[in-house]
């Protein structure tokens, strides 16, 4: 018997617990974590090459601990891509916007304290719950994926969660909501936490810029207490960046100040994001080819005879692969043709992230191949 974690004193919690992570296998074509298939334009990799040497010259230093040139480019994108005015004092940036939801969930949650999410949704949420010693709740979803207002708002009056998560577009479904229902379950969880300062509402659109529909960012006015939380790692393919940011009213910006760990965003992320800033036009043009692409991924599954769920990602969820196991089967399989999909763990379906048009070229053709081994086999038995 060798030692293990078991025989460490950790916390109770954590105890038979697997980390967070989706297997990285290399195989020829990997559409199974959401990432972006474009690598950074050359001139943007020297654009970053220049911010980064300039910020090595003052290594010996702490990097700008509140990240201000940062999130004032950042305010400025928002601004200008989201239809509603911020500033710098409304946004924040962290490693990533795990790192953010963290900061989010120490500031208004924690031990004794309770978030929810409206599953299948985003896994970590419930995971950096669980880190930081909040109770989670696993809240509905509708049959179609979508959230059922009167049955998330039972699930609200119910629990009275101190934090709400929305993801919007949800992960991994694909699915947008409605901004209707971002505010009726805002009014729910304030209705529910009327005895305290209310519940916080975090609406992670780490997708959005794929999305068909508008940001939900505007519904910050007079909501003090409704955060947007975004990502680099998507829509600018920069997943390897690990920055994240959210915009909120600024007392929500002073809050996570008393968690974040000092210096916390290094000077090289911080020149690196802002290089890529510079860059947004260029990168937003490849957000436009994934739209295309996740599109046409949308119509050729669905002419093959899959069931696909509305995307408004850069993603598409597929199935439906009905019996016990038959879904991880049909992932197997699809491996096995050369191509990494995900296996989310919601029964009956895949995820298959939007790639370059040739990896999609060949993750269709392997799906078309097992439909088609998959009639003859129903046709001779
Ligand atoms: N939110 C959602 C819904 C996600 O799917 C992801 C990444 N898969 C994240 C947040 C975290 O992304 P990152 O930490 O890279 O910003």
């Amino acid at each position: 018997m060798t030692f293990g974690i078991d025989d460490l004193p950790i916390r109770d919690e954590l105890r038979g617990k697997s980390p967070y992570g989706a297997p990285q296998l290399d195989v020829p074509v990997r559409l199974n974590t959401n990432e972006n298939p474009y690598p950074l334009p050359e001139p943007l990799v020297e654009r970053i090459a220049e911010r980064v040497r300039e910020a090595a010259r003052e290594l010996n230093r702490y990097p700008d601990r509140d990240a201000v040139e940062l999130r004032t480019e950042l305010a400025r994108y928002l601004t200008r891509t989201a239809g509603y005015e911020v500033s710098l004092a409304n946004v924040w940036a962290a490693n990533g916007s795990n790192e953010v939801i963290q900061q989010l969930l120490q500031t208004f949650a924690g031990p004794g304290r309770t978030a929810i999410g409206f599953e299948p949704s985003y896994s970590m949420h419930g995971l950096i719950s669980r880190g930081t010693g909040t109770g989670w709740i696993s809240g509905p979803r509708g049959e179609d994926f979508t959230i059922d207002v009167a049955a998330a708002e039972a699930a609200i009056a119910e629990h009275r969660p101190d934090v709400v998560f929305i993801t919007s577009p949800n992960n991994p479904t694909g699915t947008a909501v409605e901004a209707d229902t971002v505010l009726a379950l805002y009014e729910a969880a304030q209705a529910a936490r009327a005895d305290t300062a209310g519940a916080i509402v975090v609406v992670d659109e780490a997708y959005v810029e794929f999305s068909h529909r508008p940001s939900l960012l505007p519904l910050i006015e007079d909501r003090p207490n409704l955060v947007v939380s975004r990502t680099m790692s998507k829509a600018f393919g920069a997943a390897g960046l690990r920055l994240g940011y959210l915009a909120a009213h600024p007392a929500v910006v002073d809050a996570v100040q008393l968690v974040r760990l000092p210096y916390h965003l290094s000077a090289v992320t911080q020149a690196t994001a802002l290089a890529a800033l510079e860059h947004t036009d260029t990168l937003l043009g490849y957000v436009e080819q994934l739209k295309t692409e996740r599109d046409r991924l949308v119509g050729e599954l669905r002419a093959i005879g899959y069931e696909v769920t509305e995307s408004d990602a850069n993603f598409v969820q597929f199935g439906r692969f009905d019996g016990e196991g038959a879904a991880h089967e049909v992932w197997q399989q699809i491996l096995d043709r050369g191509v990494l999909v995900r296996d989310n763990g919601v029964p009956g379906w895949l995820r298959v992230t939007a790639g370059t048009p040739a990896e999609n070229d060949a993750f269709l053709e392997a799906v078309r191949a097992l439909m088609k081994e998959r009639s003859e086999k129903e046709q001779s038995a």
